[in-house]
């Protein structure tokens, strides 16, 4: 499309995103929850539906939602009733979805984002509110039939929905990478996309700038990957320019993304969809939160990610960059702090544990270093008795086989304590020169070929098998070579 074109129009986006809870039974029902178990295996009668059973509430589901709310600044509500939203699906057995329609637990809210120029902007939320997931209907290719597996009926979720306050789909990407950081430092979702645990609905409309007015909206449903978002988004906003560039019209509708080719196809238009009819549920009474129970929950709140990453600056002196790639995996986190009790050398343990310890950690699904171990090496690097190379290709893996070893005595052991003694390298500068006079004469007579340091540097480490300390011969070759 036509970059001028594309840039008279803004565009809007607002999310919907399911998160099921990692509740331990169902939000109405006590059959067990786990993903990718043998189909209708955790189906008692209320999630099928049987007449004359009736749901009661899990309290846990209560109290994760609260803890989303409370996490993102909304106010929770205090008495809410749930609400029949009617639809017949295979996968629905009551032939109604119990949700919030009306009284969501969450109100408002906000959660910070990325916006991918380098800023951070704070997305409002509209709500958060609780319901039920469905079943799930399977489609075995080639065959006419259609399966269904109720497992899935009745499991918890959280709906978070944002006002139409995205202008990107990078900005939407942000988003969710922010919740599904959230919901996981909240312990109350494992933000799986791939296995359904983390959906998300985009709604999607663009309008010429300087305009108040929303465009017409399209619902692209069932994201199931921040990618697929992203690039449904991407195809929306083409799509509905062109259309207005060419009959100035949009419909509202909800589509389909296909992540093979890459674009949404209509499902059905927003006029012809259900009434869901909804109305306030009989079965259920209405539910009340008292302030001891919203203060015990408040109690329980981990330190929230946006917190985590300011002490991670603040505390160890980190850069945002370094701070933001570490809090990604809160277990990452924990074991900096830990190796940071034993050692002041918190850039060094940052770096050591973004590289050589999560590669391992990739490599054989553990860390097999002692934070001691780790803290102890880190030491010997920065008071010169190591060099990181040696260090990361010698001691690191020999110390991760051997958890009772002292850093110190097992570099001795294995030889591996760096040469300080000045003459021995001052010998090694002096060989290195002899050897190599057309390399020294090129290097002395060109401002360009500086870049031999390097070689001369490798050459001095080689014949010191690596012992040398790299700083105190660097610091004499340039003297040498003048
Ligand atoms: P509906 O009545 O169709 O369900 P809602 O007003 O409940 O619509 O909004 C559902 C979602 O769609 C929300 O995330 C909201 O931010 C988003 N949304 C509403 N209008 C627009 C629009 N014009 N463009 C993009 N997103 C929109
Ligand atoms: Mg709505």
């Amino acid at each position: 499309m036509d970059p001028s074109t594309k840039a008279r129009y803004e565009v809007v986006v607002g999310l919907e995103v399911h998160a099921q809870l990692m509740t331990a039974s169902k939000i109405y029902a006590p059959d067990a929850t786990h993903f990718g178990e043998t189909p209708n295996t955790h189906v008692s009668v209320i999630s099928l539906a049987h007449p004359g059973t009736l749901p009661r509430l899990n309290k846990k589901v209560v109290e994760m939602a609260i803890k989303m709310g409370l996490a993102c600044g909304s106010e929770i509500s205090r008495k809410q009733i749930f609400d029949r939203k009617n639809y017949f699906y295979p996968d629905l057995p009551k032939g109604y979805q119990l949700t919030q329609d009306r009284t969501p637990i969450c109100i408002g809210g906000s959660l910070k984002v990325d916006d991918g120029k380098g800023a951070k902007r704070s997305i409002p939320l509209n709500r958060v509110h609780i319901e039920e997931d469905a079943g799930k209907s399977v489609h075995t290719e080639g065959q006419s039939d259609t399966l269904v597996d109720l497992n899935r009926a009745g499991v918890a979720l959280i709906e978070i929905v944002t006002e139409p306050a995205l202008r990107s789909s990078v900005e939407a990407g942000s988003f969710l990478t922010e919740v599904r950081r959230l919901v996981r430092y909240l312990e109350i979702c494992d933000g799986n996309m791939e296995e359904g645990s983390l959906r998300c609905d985009a709604n999607v409309s663009v309008r010429l700038k300087g305009t108040e007015k929303l465009g017409k909206k399209v619902e692209v449903k069932n994201l199931n990957s921040i990618k697929n978002v992203q690039k449904a988004i991407d195809f929306e906003v083409e799509r509905q320019i062109n259309l207005l560039e060419k009959q100035g019209l949009i419909i509202s509708e909800t589509r389909l993304f296909s992540a093979d080719t890459g674009k949404t196809y209509g499902m059905r238009e927003k006029e012809e969809m259900n009434d869901y009819r909804y109305f306030p549920d009989p079965d259920l009474s209405p539910l009340h939160i008292s302030e001891e129970w919203l203060d015990d929950i408040k109690a329980t709140l981990p330190e929230l990610p946006w917190q985590l990453l300011e002490r991670l600056m603040k505390q160890y002196k980190l850069s945002a960059y370094d701070a933001g790639v570490l809090m990604e995996d809160r277990n990452l986190v924990h074991l900096f702090e830990q190796v940071c009790q034993h050692t002041d050398q918190y850039k060094a343990v940052s770096n050591w544990i973004m590289g050589p310890v999560k590669a391992q950690f990739n490599e054989s699904g553990t860390v097999a270093i002692s934070y001691k171990q780790l803290a102890g090496m880190i030491n010997m690097i920065s008071a010169g008795k190591l060099s990181f190379t040696t260090a990361s290709q010698r001691l690191f893996p020999a110390l991760s086989k051997n958890a009772n070893a002292k850093p110190e005595i097992l570099a001795r052991e294995l030889n591996l304590i760096q040469d300080n003694n000045d003459s021995l390298i001052a010998d090694l500068v002096d060989a290195v020169i002899k050897d190599f006079p057309e390399k020294v004469e090129e290097y002395r007579s060109s401002k360009k070929a500086k870049g031999l340091i390097s070689m001369f540097m490798g050459e001095l480490m080689k014949r010191s098998k690596g012992k040398a300390d790299p700083k105190k011969a660097n610091e004499l070759l340039l003297n040498r070579l003048g």
